[in-house]
């Protein structure tokens, strides 16, 4: 149950009865809010006269369900905006990883050549094997703070672990919270604390309903701004590297108010499919994609296989923007 209180209530009063009643209180666009738990179905009593509105919920996806709150959420990056009433579908694009200085720069030049403002790059990595390579960690972030001044570019970089959080979070735009780091509660409550917005990847074994009660700890945190990002689950198929699940990806854009992005990269795994799943998320009106690109997709640190080089990049680009305007959004 969702509980809005009276603008007066003091933040001391608002954790005294959160404390109290095993909720989670905070306070949002000066709304302050009392989260109990989905088994409470009516007020309590001692409560009724902190009440301004009360919404009955009839699961623990609270905040983000469009049973609470009909329209979308509105994400604010820059000077751009996705959700809410805009027609927007963000282009996020750049290298998995960032390598060097040379690299990083040449992606820029090439992504605001084509008028894109979003670059992605990540600088903790987040491996399967220890041995691979696990980013420049804040010396790449530090690049990337050079690239977002000198290119004026909006930068999207990962956190891997709660020991780095408050440094990814001074550094971008947009924190990403990678499919292996969705569950560590850590991170997810350190980013509700902040007001940069958060792109929450589903983890490749998480069902829709754990995505999304992991995007309820960053929202009953206070920050009102989170992404949801289908990046593909692990299925039964290994011919490819994940399964996109545009089937839940359909699924969080009737029942969730947040906005839904699709990384078609790391679902496939491989350059060949990616265009085509890129055009397939455009189709469906979602609100953003994160695509990787690399100068020389072959000598990547990372993730070699499925970056599209800059001329495939560019010929999949101009195939987008036709996609969004048959169906009334547009590629920004
Ligand atoms: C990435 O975006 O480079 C990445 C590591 O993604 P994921 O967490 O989806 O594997
Ligand atoms: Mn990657």
């Amino acid at each position: 149950m969702i509980l809005h209180l009276n603008e007066d209530i003091t933040p001391e009063k608002l954790f005294e009865i959160a404390t109290s009643h095993e909720a989670v209180g905070f306070i949002d666009q000066s709304t302050p809010k009392l989260v109990l738990s989905s088994q409470v179905k009516e007020v309590p009593e001692s409560l009724t006269s902190f009440v301004s509105e009360s919404f009955l919920m009839d699961s623990d996806i609270q905040l983000a369900s469009r049973a609470y709150l009909s329209e979308k959420r509105t994400i604010n990056i820059g000077n751009h905006t996705i959700g809410g009433n805009t027609n927007n579908t963000m282009m996020m694009a750049g290298p998995c990883s960032i390598e060097s200085w040379q690299q990083i720069s040449e992606v820029a030049t090439f992504l605001k050549n084509l008028g894109i403002q979003t670059l992605r790059a990540g600088s903790f990595k987040p491996r399967t094997s220890p041995y691979s390579f696990q980013g420049l960690g804040e010396e790449g972030l530090k690049m990337l703070a050079d690239v977002r001044e000198e290119f004026g570019l909006n930068v999207i970089t990962e956190v891997k672990d709660s020991s780095h959080v408050d440094l990814v979070i001074e550094y971008s735009d947009i924190v990403q919270i990678g499919t292996k780091a969705m569950y560590d509660q850590s991170i997810l409550r350190a980013c509700g604390k902040t007001k940069k917005p958060v792109l929450l990847k589903r983890g490749f074994g998480t069902t829709l309903q754990e995505f999304v009660q992991a995007a309820e700890f960053i929202l009953s945190g206070g920050n009102s701004e989170v992404m949801l990002c289908e990046r593909g689950i692990r299925t039964f198929e290994n011919k490819t590297r994940f399964t996109l699940d545009l089937t839940g990806v359909a699924y969080l854009k009737e029942y969730t108010n947040l906005p839904v992005i699709i990384d078609p990269s790391h679902a496939m795994g491989y350059r060949y499919g990616v265009p085509d799943l890129a055009r397939a998320a455009v189709a469906m009106g979602v609100d953003g994609l994160l695509i990787e690109t690399h100068p020389t997709p072959e000598q990547a640190k990372s993730d070699a296989a499925q970056q599209l080089n800059f001329r495939e990049f560019e010929s999949l680009f101009h195939t987008l923007q036709p996609i969004a305007n048959a169906i009334g959004k547009q590629i920004i």
